[in-house]
């Protein structure tokens, strides 16, 4: 074998490298996972990222768990399966085209429904699958055999199928009720998209005339533009205050109608002045108080949030499948309650008006200052309104059930725990699901209606006429809520519904790994779909792992512009500097704090990580080639052969062999145990304690001077150090791994560390008793290396070092290691037995072994002792100072408690470093 093959350049190139091992690892198909493997499968669904989107510092994040598990899951003798994908992600996708066709002065109304979708298709056509290039840019080990789409034919044959089940069971139904809506996207959103955010927003208090009388009442409400909507004003029946009321009428301002006065108990009486205007057609409560009594729900705003009856948006186009107008008790349209100089008014605008023509009249009370939660649209952060709307909704509570039965009996586990009571208390509370968007991106609607009869249903096959009467037939225009079709994809991506083996083998999944944002979005929606459609959990465990935020703590965003590229981290480091910093940086479930203006210490510890493993590599591999000529036939080169674990050690290990061993198998035990309890980042850190702290830092110290002659024990030992750690850190960091791994003797040809096997503690290897031992000898060796450093003694000069040891195993186990304390310590000998009346520096050791180390004659003692003693007369002449300020009374009585703690905690620290002080100059024999 040629010696070049354990020559390392000695800097690590990770760029070259990384692009090739990526490569190699593709064509050796080490990512596909086979349906007919004897191997129990582990399996994780990718969260789909948004088709069109490109990596940020969340996916970064999210993806390099995965691939964490999944290649640990992998080398612990499963058959892993990543499936990979992207959503079509219907709102966001839609609104970048949409903003594309605005740059060019257009609309989607512009194009028509075909067109824009066409228009959306080359758009994704173009980027799409942009994001998933990026993810093989950070290692991820997807296999992309199995890549799907959210809207290619098959998936959506799967989304089809699951929507016509849940009507053939009656759990679909159409719902005329109050929804959100967001006038910027001009759709429905679910109760999860619009999200609640706290704001300081006025509660305006306004006069309604009663009719009848002189009197007002006054209602209170924080979006006065609805009361053209009103279509009566509500008291609570136990309101003592207004129950004479009930049964009367009042004229709302503006719209100028009259409205009954009525009673009702979901009126909170202590809300405000106890009255409360109704808008059926604009708020939820108001619909159900509405549904009660009877009354009319005019629609007073179109789509677009102007002011208007319901004649459409902005654009003239009619609602499509939202209500017609409901017209109110005096029989007007809605439309026809907003006065012309509102009409076509943007609904804030609208409000400054309304109230400005109130204080004309006299009508506005006052207006207070009101903290309060308002909904925005989760994905333009427009604030959502409430509007009435006939939409197409999933019956909810049948589903959970299941779901619910799978938590509680532990079936499915949530990871971190606190999010489990968040999870059950969403579960047992749940809504009916709203699915229907007025987009045009997406899976349409199977539902058909006849034009003649009126039949509607929902059809697996798109019907030329009516089933029942023959007539001409016209689909649903909306779309799924895009959450539909991947609250399926544990199972859509194995090939649901028909019977695969993919399905047979891979389902259901084991782990689920994503952000908590999306717990009931998609987490919860999947775990129900998983029980109704397969019968079965889609996976047993969910683990939620915590935001990328910056220094201030800010959600990393591009809106707010401090994100941080991924891809431009892997360009300026390495992306092994990229996992290592999002792994060791994150404890389980907690966020990563990432500084966006400091790249070079945000990542630079993960570089300097890789490069110290390349130099234990290239130490290691030099010995090798040293060795016993073509190094490939080193006893370290058999013993890694046989995969280290299988066979015995070299017979003759000295302590500080039979130590590093004893130390890896602790290594392997707690890695493997961090990395089962997704403590990921634990699992790093052990790994970099040992090979840094242990096996760079001591072990191969300690065999330097050994190596070259001792080929049976020492080599061998880091060999099989070196082959092991680096199996322990493929998970987190594969590209150097793999490209070290490659370089170690004796693998079989065409064998990848990114498929080699976990591995396993060897019990005869641990070794208390060495462990125990090489401690001791560790810290004999600290203990003069301080003492030198304490005294600034120069490295070049060795000085006697002394140990009384106080029984005859201490002093055999340190006789024993002689030679290697000596070298280590900067020792020019070592005596074992009582300390000599010299100057120099003194410790003590914790099995009670006095240390010393001499210094007359290699420092200028006089000099130091007279360092020492200035030292000490300054300390001396504080400690004076302070014990007078701590004995005056008024000081002590006046000074807050804590500063007077503080002086105290200070006294007790200087008298404790006079005591060192005095300890050394009488060990160096100072007059
Ligand atoms: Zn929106
Ligand atoms: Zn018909």
């Amino acid at each position: 074998m040629p010696a070049t093959t354990f020559e390392l350049p000695p800097q690590y190139a990770p760029h070259e490298v990384e692009a090739r091992l990526y490569d190699r690892w593709l064509e050796a198909q080490a990512f596909h996972a086979r349906a007919d493997s004897p191997k129990p499968p582990y399996v994780i669904v990718i969260p789909p990222p948004n088709v069109t989107g490109v990596l940020h510092m969340g996916h970064g994040m999210n993806n390099t768990i995965q691939d964490v598990l999944i290649r640990c899951a992998r080398m612990r003798g499963r058959e892993a399966l990543w499936v990979p994908g992207t959503d079509h992600a219907g709102i966001a996708t839609q609104n970048v085209v949409e903003r594309q066709l605005a740059r060019e002065g257009k609309t989607r109304f512009d194009l028509g429904r075909d067109q824009f979708v066409e228009r959306v298709w080359t758009f994704v056509r173009e980027t799409g699958g942009t994001i998933l290039k990026q993810l093989r840019t950070i290692g991820c080990s997807c296999d992309w055999s199995r890549t799907r789409f959210t809207l290619d034919p098959a998936y959506t044959r799967a989304v089809r199928e699951a929507f016509v089940r849940l009507w053939e069971e009656k759990l679909i139904y159409r719902g005329h009720r109050v929804i959100h809506w967001c006038p910027r996207c001009l759709t429905a959103l679910s109760d999860e998209e619009a999200e609640f955010q706290d704001e300081t927003g006025a509660l305006y208090y306004i006069r309604y005339p009663i009719e009848g009388s002189e009197r007002f009442l006054t209602v209170a409400t924080t979006r006065p533009e609805t009361m053209l909507g009103d279509t009566a004003v509500a008291v609570n029946p136990d309101d003592e205050r207004h129950r004479d009321l009930v049964g009367k009428r009042a004229r709302v301002p503006i719209a100028n109608v009259v409205v009954p006065i009525i009673a009702d108990r979901a009126v909170d009486p202590k809300f405000g002045t106890g009255f409360v205007k109704v808008t059926p057609a604009h708020d939820a409560n108001d619909f159900e108080i509405g549904q009660r009594h009877g009354l009319d729900a005019p629609l007073i705003m179109r789509e677009d949030g102007t002011m208007g009856g319901n004649g459409g948006s902005a654009d003239g186009r009619m609602g499509g499948s939202r209500v017609p107008d409901g017209g109110s008790a005096d029989g007007r349209m809605g439309g026809s309650r907003v006065p012309d100089e509102l009409v076509g008014v943007d609904r804030f605008e609208a409000r400054k008006k309304i109230v400005a023509m109130l204080k004309n009249q006299g009508l506005l009370e006052k207006t207070e200052q009101h903290q309060h939660g308002v909904r925005h649209c989760y994905r333009c952060d427009t604030v959502v309104e409430p509007r009435l709307s006939d939409q197409w909704f999933v019956r909810m509570k049948p589903l959970a059930e299941p779901a619910l039965r799978a938590f509680h009996s532990g079936e499915v586990r949530i990871i971190p725990e606190r999010w489990e009571a968040t999870y059950q208390n969403w579960m047992e509370h749940i809504r009916d699901w709203n699915i229907s968007r007025q987009l045009w991106w997406g899976h349409r609607i199977p539902i058909f209606t006849c034009t003649r009869c009126g039949e509607a249903w929902a059809d697996r096959a798109d019907p030329t006429s009516c089933r029942k009467c023959g007539g001409p037939v016209a689909q649903d225009p909306d779309v799924l809520d895009t959450w539909f079709s991947s609250w399926l994809w544990p199972f859509a991506t194995l090939g649901w519904p028909d019977e695969t083996p993919d399905l047979a083998h891979f389902y259901p999944g084991t782990t689920l790994v994503t952000d908590p944002n999306i717990l009931f979005f998609w987490v919860a929606r999947m775990i129900m779909a998983g029980f109704h459609f397969m019968g079965r959990k889609p996976f047993s465990t969910v683990y939620l792992h915590g935001t990328a935020r910056d220094m201030q703590h800010r959600r990393m965003s591009k809106s707010l512009g401090n994100g941080i590229d991924p891809l431009d981290v892997v360009q300026l480091f390495s992306a092994d500097a990229l996992r290592w910093t999002l792994i060791a940086g994150s404890s389980l479930g907690a966020d990563i704090v990432l500084n966006p203006d400091d790249l070079e210490t945000t990542f630079a510890p993960g570089r300097n990580f890789a490069n110290k493993l390349w130099n234990i590599g290239r130490f290691v591999l030099a010995q090798l080639n040293s060795g016993d000529g073509a190094g490939g036939g080193t006893a370290g080169a058999r013993w890694a052969a046989a995969k280290g674990d299988t066979v015995a050690p070299p017979a003759e290990l000295t302590l500080a062999d039979r130590w590093i061993l004893s130390r890896l198998q602790a290594t392997i035990r707690e890695v493997t145990s961090a990395f089962e309890q997704f403590r990921l980042d634990e699992g790093a850190k052990r790994c970099f304690d040992f090979v840094w702290k242990e096996l760079a830092d001591w072990y191969v110290e300690a065999v330097k001077p050994r190596i070259a002659s001792d080929a049976s024990s020492a080599q061998t030992v880091l060999v099989y150090c070196l082959d092991v750690s680096l199996r322990l850190l493929h998970p987190v960091v594969p590209f150097i791994t793999e490209e070290l791994w490659q370089r170690l003797p004796g693998r079989a040809a065409g064998e990848l560390l990114v498929t080699a096997r976990w591995p396993e503690v060897q019990s005869r290897l641990i070794d208390e008793r060495a462990e125990r031992e090489f401690a001791l000898v560790q810290e004999s060796i600290t203990a003069s290396r301080n003492l030198r450093a304490e005294y600034k003694v120069p490295p070049k000069i060795r000085t006697p070092f002394y140990i009384n040891p106080p029984n005859e195993e201490v002093r055999k186990t340190l006789d024993d290691s002689r030679e290697m304390i000596i070298l280590m310590s900067g020792s020019a000998n070592m005596v074992l037995g009582p300390l000599p009346n010299l100057p120099g520096g003194y410790a003590v050791l914790t099995v009670g072994a006095p240390a010393f180390v001499e210094l007359e004659g290699f420092i200028d003692v006089q000099q130091e002792c007279r360092r020492l003693s200035g030292e000490r007369s300054r300390l001396d002449q504080q400690l004076t100072a302070l014990a007078a300020k701590l004995s005056n009374e008024n000081f002590v009585s006046r000074a807050p408690a804590d500063v007077v703690a503080r002086e105290r905690e200070k006294e007790r620290d200087w008298r404790f470093q006079r005591d060192v002080l005095d300890g050394k100059l009488k060990s160096l024999g100072c007059s």
